[in-house]
């Protein structure tokens, strides 16, 4: 490791939900926290620097074609999901990255099961999709407002008791034959404080050009403040898990969760450590031969290799 991916790996070591631990957000984890980064400046400086890493990683990503990578994008409403996708990935080839967002269930969603949408938009090998709100919505919206679950058709065995031990069972599960059959998971939850949360919704209102990112459902939501408190705490103790870790992210500044962001994702590229695919020594000198062809076309006063003499 190189002491850069060394510094990495060590920054976001703070923000890693250890498998089988059990969290009380309001207690473990500190929507404020800033670590040793000392100003918004220092901090730009190091998203530059991962933003580059990124790209790096992402283009032997899409030249192996061997494995993908799934970021799974999970806050409360004002969060910064939309900011931090915009921020993280701007240094990144588009053709190698996927968003997608996901919203109340439609009628045809709810006539499957309660993972067949999420799966029908995971990424390909060599891209990076990005999740923003996910199948976890299935433990946290769902959970805070039974009423949800009602809509899902369920027949009764999959109702009623334990049934969100064995929905934690059955994600934890799917992701794990993504990860062993190549898809790396890196699953964000943005941690907010929830008088950062007013602070935002206000200037949402304040700021005549944000006043179309103001949702006054998002106030409504906003009183199940401690359901959700609580459905994010169980979500993180349940499927926190060697092949899909959790990361909380710091969000009361934002500046500090989209590098947090960043790094998290460049270490997930580090582990699986993509190379360009090369060639062997036939397929070589194939190559070769075509050159000589090439280099035989060359019209008058040109140079044959063109390339090579530039
Ligand atoms: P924005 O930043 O644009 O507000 P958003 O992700 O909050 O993005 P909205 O359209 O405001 O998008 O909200 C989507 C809503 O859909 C959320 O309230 C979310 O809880 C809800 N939702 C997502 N998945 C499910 C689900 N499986 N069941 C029920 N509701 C869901
Ligand atoms: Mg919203």
């Amino acid at each position: 490791m190189t002491s850069r991916e060394q510094r990495i790996a060590d920054f976001i070591e703070a923000f890693r939900v250890e498998p089988g631990s059990k969290v009380k957000l309001g207690r473990d984890f500190d929507p404020a926290f800033r670590g040793t980064i000392k100003s918004k400046k220092e901090g730009r400086r190091l998203l530059a620097g991962g933003i580059e890493l990124l790209a790096e990683y992402q283009s032997r990503l899409y030249a192996q074609h061997t494995h993908g990578v799934l970021v799974v994008l999970q806050a409360l409403d004002a969060g910064g999901k939309d900011g931090t996708i915009r921020h993280v990935m701007t240094g990144v080839n588009p053709q190698g990255v996927a968003v997608h967002g996901f919203k109340v269930p439609s009628s045809a969603e709810l006539d499957h099961d309660y993972l067949w949408r999420y799966g029908l938009q995971l990424p390909r090998r060599g891209e990076i999709g990005i999740f923003n709100r996910s199948h976890y919505e299935e433990v946290l919206v769902v959970r805070v407002h039974p009423e949800l679950l009602e809509r899902q058709n369920l027949p009764g065995n999959a109702r009623g008791h334990g049934l969100w031990k064995r929905r934690f069972h059955e994600i934890n599960e799917w992701e794990r034959t993504l990860s062993r059959n190549g898809f790396k998971i890196v699953k964000l939850f943005l941690n907010l404080s929830k008088e950062e949360q007013r602070t935002r919704f206000l200037r949402r209102i304040d700021l005549p050009d944000h006043n179309w990112k103001f949702s006054s459902a998002d106030v409504r939501e906003r009183e199940y403040w401690d359901d959700y408190q609580r459905a994010f705490s169980k979500m993180l103790s349940n499927t926190s898990t060697e092949w899909a870790p959790w990361y909380v992210i710091p969000a009361d500044r934002k500046w500090y969760a989209r590098i947090a962001s960043g790094a998290v994702i460049a270490h997930a590229l580090m582990e699986l450590d993509p190379r360009f695919p090369t060639i062997d020594s036939d397929a070589r000198q194939a190559l070769l031969e075509i050159k000589k062809t090439l280099e035989a076309q060359s019209p008058k006063g040109a140079a044959a290799d063109p390339f090579l003499a530039g």
